[in-house]
């Protein structure tokens, strides 16, 4: 549906995108997410035809609409888009915000439909000024969903949000996108949406996407370690191969291992090797630094109903789960 090949953007001296190459298919919700400066947005406004790769290409349904000697206006590609602070037009009301731009033919039954769909029927003659954010949000949403677009970009969309709706406000949101069955890009750079949005997520860097996968492939099987500590928190132990196994290397190799967290157990032991150093409690869960005998440190979260007092000596034991090794630079 959305394909951008090794696109690149410069902006004077800075390359907001390096040969970027991003793929959405059909019906399908694809996060970027990335640290801030790593041209999720600039992706985001390429894709729209708000601006020009200096080179790369752009389809969009498997039509060119940017590359060598073609550039389709964001008016003409058929795309959809949530701006951060919506943009709504605060002199026209709901349903002329919804309606804007679409065929009078059909229109009011049109945009009756989609503010059904986003929960707002009835809405049509309110000012946006008199909604809360939410609703705004909805009606932006409903205002790119509207001209029935195979795609919706979405840029940090709750970032107007309080934190309380968030996690209500993307539930919804989901379950609109997916009514509608239209493929979404969504620029996000808190991995907890992307993990719970996404069903795939393009991490970025740099301007380069450093890996693409499903939300569980990027946080059990990263591709380095950079990718390892941005999707999640990390043990990285020094391990050495001692048995051979499906994935090549010999006997005597040595590397890191990754342990998430919530791998490494601990139970209490007078005689255990490793001690309770830190603890936060974080509701559902409680997060654990534990020091080994050797000075090393490794995080463990448990439950919060086992909760390990500060302070006590523990055995740590590992829970079966997926590991990656990443070999020595
Ligand atoms: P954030 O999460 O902070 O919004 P981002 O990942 O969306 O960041 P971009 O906004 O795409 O990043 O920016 C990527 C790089 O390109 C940054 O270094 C930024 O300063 C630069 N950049 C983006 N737009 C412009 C512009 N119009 N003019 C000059 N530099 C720009």
């Amino acid at each position: 549906m959305l394909s951008l090949q090794t696109v690149t953007k410069r902006f004077g001296a800075s390359t907001a995108l390096d040969a970027a190459s991003i793929d959405a298919g059909p019906g399908e919700l694809l996060a970027l997410l990335g640290p801030s400066g790593c041209g999720k947005t600039t992706a985001l406004r390429v894709a729209a035809g708000f601006e020009r790769p200096d080179s790369g290409r752009v389809e969009l349904d498997g039509r060119l609409v940017a590359g060598p000697g073609v550039f389709v206006p964001p008016e003409r590609r058929g795309v959809g888009m949530v701006f951060q602070d919506y943009a709504l037009f605060p002199h026209l009301d709901v349903a002329a915000n919804v309606g804007f731009g679409l065929p009078s033919r059909g229109r009011g039954a049109r945009v009756e439909e989609v503010l059904e769909l986003v929960g707002l029927s009835g809405f049509g003659p309110r000012s946006p000024g008199e909604l809360s954010g939410g609703q705004q949000q909805r009606v932006a949403l409903a205002r790119a969903l509207a001209p029935r677009p195979g795609l919706v970009l979405l840029d940090e969309p709750w970032s107007a949000i309080d934190a309380l709706l968030r996690e209500e406000m993307r539930g919804e949101l989901a379950r609109i996108l997916r009514a509608e069955g239209v493929t979404v890009l969504l620029v996000t750079h808190d991995r907890e949406e992307a993990f719970t949005l996404a069903d795939r997520i393009a991490l970025m860097r740099d301007g380069r996407v450093v890996q693409a996968g499903r939300p569980e492939d990027l946080y059990f099987n990263p591709a380095d370690r950079w990718c390892a500590r941005f999707v999640g928190a990390s043990n990285l132990v020094p391990a050495e191969l001692a048995r051979g196994f499906e994935g090549g290397g010999r006997i005597g190799d040595t590397g890191d291992v990754l342990l998430r967290p919530e791998l490494v157990g601990l139970e209490i032991d007078p005689a255990g090797s490793a001690e309770v150093e830190r603890r936060t409690f974080l509701g559902h869960d409680v997060l654990y630094r534990l020091r080994l005998a050797d000075g090393t440190l490794l995080a463990a979260q448990r439950p919060s109903n086992e909760q390990v007092p500060l302070g006590s000596r523990v055995r740590v034991r590992l829970h079966e789960g997926p590991v990656t090794a990443f070999e020595r630079p």
